[in-house]
Formats: structure tokens, C-alpha cells, sequence
């Protein structure tokens, strides 16, 4: 992403940037739920989406449901884009809780197209229609990673990008300043550079071993430090949103591919072996295993500082929150957005850096923030469970939830990553209670407020009705190739 980009925009440097990486060590091997952002990626990029979708055996997402989450038995949708319209500049979360309050209010997602048609697997792009929902659809990707990576690897050496198979050994720093000078491969070969970005993943091997920038540790609000994660076959209709079940020690995944269907659980390991975790997730897929589990070890968290000296750490080397909201290559293209933004000469000015890194600081605990919310606010018992209900959490997140258990509102900086319909989605989601509905939504009576709610759930139910089946949507327009 990284490479494609900056051969994107930064044409004169086309023919300096060397992509290096090791096809012995391999990527990570997971990472498939996409956020809504990675369309404007691939679209930045002059991708055609459907090849995009056809080649990396792709599938639309229209948001995330969480089983047993709230409560055993229990469901929701966090579904993208808006959820609802204002009334006469009532915002809809005002009026839909001083309904709920009255016992005439849907759940929440009934008021949203991409989570009504998630739940019916029905998908299409947003079209023209005046005053519709279909004119704000809102959607991601679920794609397989090593596709993808593969596919913008094509691109970036179209443009002039150099790509060296090989291993990094050894990192050289200037003895003056301690900026990296050089990298040297196991092949004997020196590399040396103005700008490092060390993709390495969580080895962080240019920001972190050569540099020891540090890192933020976050288990004591992100509990999970292990995934096992297994491929599968798929069975039944083509579903258009990943699924999330709370299990008793953490989570389990479904992101369904054209080709497969991913799973993984995520746990702690303070409360769980390896073992029992693989026969979990293996006792509950849906088809056969297509290979063997992946385990994976991680610690939540962010480096320190993400720009160092002239290496700027994007992905896995930055930081990594756990896969729930899916926004591990959302922190990619975050990175990569911010060092366009920042793109240094060879002064390095530390304003530059410093605006960087406080960026992708206030990015990062925003989502970190985001998922605390998940795992807080839950009914859950066991003591997994237990402890995260229990646990203290950050005062950012501590402010946040005050002030919508007074009267409902979510208020949000504009540079977040999560939206206010997400926040809603979520603590409405997990049933989290407010003292009162937002005052201004008086400015409606009830009846003028049931009757936008009627309209717009019905509205919401019409266009459903008329969306094709997500697998009807895929095989007309960007279906991969068999086999
Ligand atoms: C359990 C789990 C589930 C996830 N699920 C999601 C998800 O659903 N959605 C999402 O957006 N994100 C998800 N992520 C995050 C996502 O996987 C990563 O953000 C994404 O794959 C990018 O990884 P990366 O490129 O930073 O690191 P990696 O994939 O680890 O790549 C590291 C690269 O560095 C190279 N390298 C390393 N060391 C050397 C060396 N010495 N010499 C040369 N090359 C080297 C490797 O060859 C490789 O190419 C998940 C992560 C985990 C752990």
C-alpha cells in the first residue's frame, strides 16, 4: 500500500523507491475486513473496484454484527454510513430516543439500509434516488490480504517501483545523529536511503529494533493477546457483513470471501491455552479447514512514536489493535495519508514529525477507545467478561460515555475514525441507558416524531426489498474467476 502509493504520488521518486521484503519470512497471513475509507483507497489509486473485487476474491461489507455480545443471545449490527435523517434539524438519535423512551422505537438498526440488508444478505452500490436510502449507501471490503498485497505490488512496479527479494540483517545508524543510514540484506548487499518506512510488521525491526522508539502497552484495557485463525469452505448464501460472537474468553470471527470463508477466535491467554482456543474455533465453522490454524501473538498497543528520526513505522510496526472493528489496514492507509501529508525533504523538520505523531496517537486511541467501549458494556458474565465490565477505563473514553449517559449525544472531533452513527450503533447496541433524551428533540411532538421514524423504516424496508442478493450482485458485476 505503501509503495503504490507513494509511486502514485510522488512521480519523481518513482524510480528511488526499493520495496523490500522476504517471501520466506511471508506476511502475517490474516487481515481480510476492510472499513469504509479503503474504497476511496482503491479509488485514489485509479483501480477499477470490481477488478479489484474480482481479483482478490473480494466480498462487500456493509458493517459488523455482534452475536452474544451485549448478552447471550443477544444481536446487533454496527452497519457504515448514516442511520436515519434529522427531522427539521432534529438529529435523528434525539428524536429515535425520546420514541424508545416512549416503548414506540425500533432497535436502531431498523432505521438503517446497509444493516436491514445485511441481515437479508442483499447488497448493491449507492445509486441516484433523490431523498433515498439507497443514495447513501455505505460499504467496505472483505478481501483476501495476500491478494491484495499482491495486486497493488503489480501496480507499484508498473511505476517504477524496484522491489528486492531478501532479508533485512542488519540496520546501520549515522554515528552522528542516529538517523538510519543504511540496511544491509542477507545477500551481503547495503541499501542505504534518505526515508525508511518499516513495514516489517510487529518485528518492527527498523523503528523499533534499531531505533527502540518504545512501545504503549494496552492489555490492561485490550485483554486478548492471541488469535488462531483457520480458512474454511463456504456454505449457504453469500452473507455481506463480517460476524462477530462473543465466546468466554474473548471473540470469534467470520469475514466471508468469494472463495472461502475466514474465522478466527481471539482470546487472552491469561484465561485460555492455545489448544482449547484452535478446538473452538474448530468445532464452530461452518465447512471443512482449508489448511491449519494460525496461531498469532500480539500485544495491544501503539509504538511510541511512529516517526523517528527518518523512519516512519506504517502498519503492524506501528501498532496494532485487536481485529473487532476491523481497522488494522485502516492504520495503513491512515499512515500512509499523514506521511503524504508530511512528506518530508532531507531536513526532517521536527514540526513535520511531531504533528505526525501526534496524529497517528490521537488515530489510534480513538479506535482504542472505540473497541474499550465494546468489551466494557456488556452484560456478560464469566470472568473474562467480568473483568473488562469492571476494569477503569481512559478518561477520554470516561468523558465520552458521561456525557451520553446524560442525554444520549455523542460528541466527536472531526479527524476521528469512528463515526457518531458508529458510537450510537454500538452503546444502543449494548443497551447502555441514558438518563434522558436530548431536549431539543421537544422541539418535535410525538406524533411528528413517530411519523419520521415510521417513514424512515419504511423506506428503509422498501429499498431492501428491491436490493439484489449480495451472491446475485457479485456474480452480475465482479465475480473471481473459478478455481
Ligand atoms: C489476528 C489478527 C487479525 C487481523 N484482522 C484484520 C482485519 O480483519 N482487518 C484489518 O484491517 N486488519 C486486520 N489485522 C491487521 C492486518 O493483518 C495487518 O494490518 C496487515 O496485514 C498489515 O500487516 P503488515 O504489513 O504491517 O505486517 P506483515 O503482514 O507482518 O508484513 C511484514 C512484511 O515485512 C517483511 N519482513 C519482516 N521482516 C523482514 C526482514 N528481516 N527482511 C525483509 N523483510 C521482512 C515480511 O516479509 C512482510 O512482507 C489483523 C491482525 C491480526 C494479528
Amino acid at each position: 500500500m505503501a509503495a503504490a502509493s507513494l509511486s502514485q504520488f510522488f512521480p519523481r521518486l518513482r524510480g528511488g523507491i526499493r520495496l523490500i521484503e522476504s517471501a520466506e519470512i511471508g506476511t502475517i497471513g490474516v487481515g481480510e475486513a476492510t472499513i469504509p475509507p479503503i474504497i476511496e483507497f482503491i479509488r485514489t489509486l485509479g483501480f477499477d473496484e470490481d477488478d479489484v473485487v474480482r481479483k482478490t476474491q473480494a466480498t462487500f461489507k456493509l458493517g459488523i454484527g455482534f452475536d452474544d455480545w451485549t448478552r447471550p443471545g443477544h444481536s446487533y449490527i454496527h452497519p457504515f454510513g448514516p442511520i436515519g435523517v434529522p427531522r427539521r434539524g432534529v438529529p435523528f438519535t434525539a428524536y429515535w430516543r425520546k420514541r424508545l423512551e416512549g416503548g414506540t422505537a425500533a432497535p436502531l438498526e431498523q432505521y438503517s439500509l446497509p444493516a436491514v440488508a445485511a441481515r437479508q444478505a442483499k447488497f448493491m452500490r449507492p445509486v441516484r434516488a433523490a431523498n433515498s436510502p439507497l443514495e447513501t449507501i455505505t460499504y467496505a471490503l472483505h478481501l483476501d490480504a495476500g491478494l491484495f498485497a499482491a495486486y497493488l505490488r503489480t501496480h507499484a512496479e508498473s511505476r517504477g517501483v524496484t522491489r528486492t527479494e531478501g532479508k533485512v540483517r542488519d540496520v546501520t545508524l549515522r554515528p552522528d545523529d542516529g538517523f538510519i543510514d543504511s540496511i544491509t540484506l542477507e545477500s551481503g548487499e547495503r541499501v542505504a536511503a534518505d526515508l525508511f518506512i518499516d513495514c516489517t510488521g510487529f518485528r518492527g525491526l527498523l523503528i523499533e529494533g534499531a531505533l527502540q522508539t518504545g512501545y504503549e502497552d494496552w492489555t490492561r484495557w485490550l485483554p486478548c493477546d492471541r488469535a488462531v485463525a483457520v480458512g474454511c469452505e463456504r456454505s449457504g448464501p453469500l452473507s455481506s457483513y463480517t460476524r462477530v460472537t462473543a465466546r468466554e474468553v474473548g471473540w470469534q470471527w467470520r469475514i466471508p470471501l468469494q472463495h472461502r470463508v475466514g474465522n478466527g477466535y481471539v482470546y487472552s491467554s491469561q484465561l485460555m491455552r492455545d489448544e482449547a482456543a484452535q478446538d473452538i474455533l474448530l468445532s464452530s465453522i461452518e465447512g471443512r479447514p482449508l489448511r491449519d490454524p494460525l496461531r498469532l501473538k500480539f500485544t495491544a498497543g501503539r509504538r511510541r512514536l511512529s516517526w523517528h528520526k527518518n523512519c516512519v513505522a506504517i502498519g503492524l510496526a506501528a501498532g496494532f489493535i485487536e481485529p473487532l472493528e476491523s481497522t488494522g489496514i485502516h492504520f495503513i492507509q491512515r499512515g500512509i495519508f499523514l506521511l503524504l501529508t508530511f512528506f518530508p525533504d532531507r531536513n526532517f523538520r521536527q514540526a513535520d514529525i511531531d504533528r505526525y505523531n501526534r496524529q497517528c496517537a490521537f488515530d489510534y486511541e480513538g479506535a482504542r477507545d472505540f473497541l474499550i467501549a465494546h468489551y466494557s458494556l456488556t452484560e456478560r458474565t464469566g470472568e473474562f467478561w467480568r473483568h473488562c465490565r469492571e476494569m477503569e477505563l481512559p478518561d477520554s473514553l470516561q468523558e465520552r460515555l458521561e456525557l451520553f449517559r446524560s442525554h444520549g449525544r455523542i460528541l466527536r472531533d472531526d479527524r476521528e475514525i469512528f463515526t457518531v452513527q458508529g458510537w450510537q450503533a454500538i452503546l444502543a447496541g449494548q443497551d447502555v441507558r441514558c438518563a434522558g433524551y436530548d431536549p431539543i428533540a421537544d422541539s418535535l411532538s410525538n406524533e411528528q416524531a413517530q411519523d419520521a421514524l415510521d417513514e424512515i423504516r419504511r423506506a428503509v424496508s422498501q429499498c431492501a426489498a428491491t436490493m439484489p442478493s449480495h451472491q446475485d450482485f457479485i456474480a452480475r458485476n465482479c465475480a473471481a474467476p473459478v478455481g
